[in-house]
């Protein structure tokens, strides 16, 4: 008897044999996905940030008054900033605990953290119940 498509078949590198195990772990969590996201997300801060810190060097307004506006813009520019920061800093390390393949697991507690909080905030740290605490 002869195989089914031994005659289709060239001899050549087996093509679609990646490690089992590996294929395992990536489908439970779809980290590439994760990392499209929060990479995107950081492209995005980084404009963001770039725009917050050329509209605070432009040269202040000769008018007094005007000034004075531009003085609470900057101020709001500074917190919207400073907030981006800390966002930039989360993505990072969720980057990282991507490369090290400890994403979706909360570092305090061990448990995974739900696929539906990852969903809504890719860079979570903490699990739901560690954040109550
Ligand atoms: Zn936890």
């Amino acid at each position: 008897m002869v195989p089914r498509g031994a005659f289709m078949r060239e001899p050549g590198p087996a093509s679609d044999c990646g490690t089992p195990v590996e294929k395992e772990r990536l489908a439970m969590l779809d980290t590439a996905q994760f990392k499209d996201r929060l990479l995107g997300r950081k492209h995005e801060l980084y404009r963001l940030l770039h725009r917050i810190e050329s509209d605070l060097e432009a040269t202040p307004n000769p008018d007094a008054e005007e000034r004075a506006t531009e003085r609470e813009n900057d101020e709001v520019l500074e917190e919207i900033g400073n907030t981006g920061l800390g966002e930039l800093a989360a993505i990072d390390a969720a980057l990282n605990r991507i490369e090290a393949g400890t994403f979706g697991i909360c570092p305090k507690c061990g448990q995974p953290i739900s696929p539906a909080r990852l969903a809504a905030v890719p860079h979570a740290a903490l699990c739901e119940e560690c954040i109550k605490r």
